[in-house]
């Protein structure tokens, strides 16, 4: 059975420099009623207006690196979350240096803020670094020209399915309703005990993604990222600037293609298209000739996962 409950939308997909119709990097993850944001670019408020996003549902914002092209939206993101009337709490997964860098500027520009902002430090390397009730999240090191993470969410298991015309069989009780979408066997009150897989449907696998950018191609990425069900890698350059790539640590459309191969990806995700490409097909065309299943990335787009 699909999961309908991890989501991905993409709101900027371009690189640096702007390149109409490319923003900088954004990305929104809605897994299970909640936002989870990765990067926010300038403007990025812009495309999570269009999405129809809901700003309370907006809780972690990650940042992989501290480029300006993926941090400059926070500002301007946070003030207008404030100014709608928000007032959750916000935590931002970032480096030590970028939250000491954001708590001033929230501090000077936005003193009163309704919502409360927490920092939750990361480090440059592989590590778990987040769980809540929805989603399991670790970093893996990139090779940028700053200390840059990935991040890989794996969503939580499901609670199994309970089928109705069990409840009523059996009599089963409310309170022993989560006890068996939790695994757990039935005892009737004449001590007759119904296994719980009598009672119950399996849930639908639960569904993971790797977020990757910036970074120069590295070959033992695709190991620590893993088979996961959508693989975004950034795709700055083609190969006829491999070079350029290597030296701005930044991959072509090829090395994201020989990461999603080797990690076991079911689908590749490109993105981070350096500005001088104003055709993207070449990016298809190029990444596809090493592994089939690529997604041509674009603002505004929307993935259910797992696809
Ligand atoms: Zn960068």
């Amino acid at each position: 059975m699909a999961s309908t409950q991890f989501t991905l939308f993409t709101l900027g997909c371009g690189s640096a420099k702007p390149a109409p119709p490319h923003q900088p990097s954004s990305t929104v993850l809605a897994i299970r009623n909640n936002l989870y944001m990765i990067d926010c670019g300038e403007n990025a408020q812009s495309s999570f207006a269009a999405l129809r996003l809901k700003r309370t549902r907006l809780s972690h914002i990650f940042i992989t690196h501290l480029h300006g092209d993926h941090v400059y939206g926070l500002p301007g993101l946070i003030d207008t979350l404030a100014l709608s009337g928000c007032t959750q709490e916000i935590t931002i997964h970032t480096f030590r240096e970028g939250a000491d860098i954001l708590y001033r500027i929230f501090k000077f520009f936005s003193p009163n803020l309704p919502l409360k902002i927490s920092f939750n430090i990361i480090e440059y390397a592989d590590a778990h670094i987040f769980d809540d009730d929805n989603v399991s999240v670790r970093t893996v090191a990139l090779d940028h020209r700053i200390p840059d993470v990935g991040f890989i969410f794996e969503e939580r298991e499901h609670p199994r399915h309970i089928i109705p015309e069990m409840i009523d069989r059996y009599a089963i009780p409310y309170s022993e309703i989560n006890n068996i979408k939790r695994g757990a066997d039935f005892h009737t009150p004449e001590g007759i005990i119904i296994p719980n897989a009598e009672l119950t449907t399996p849930p639908a696998p639960p569904v993971s993604y790797a977020h990757i950018s910036d970074t120069a191609y590295i070959p033992d990425l695709a190991q620590r990222i893993g088979p996961v069900d959508l693989l975004m890698h950034e795709t700055t350059y083609l190969n006829d600037r491999e070079k350029d790539a290597a030296a701005r640590g930044h991959s072509t459309a090829a090395q994201a293609a020989m990461t999603a191969r080797d990690a076991g990806a079911k689908a590749l995700l490109t993105g981070h298209y350096s500005s001088s490409y104003r055709d993207l097909l070449p990016f298809l065309k190029e990444a596809r000739e090493i592994f089939p299943n690529v997604i041509l990335n674009k603002e505004l787009l929307t993935l259910s996962l797992p696809l």
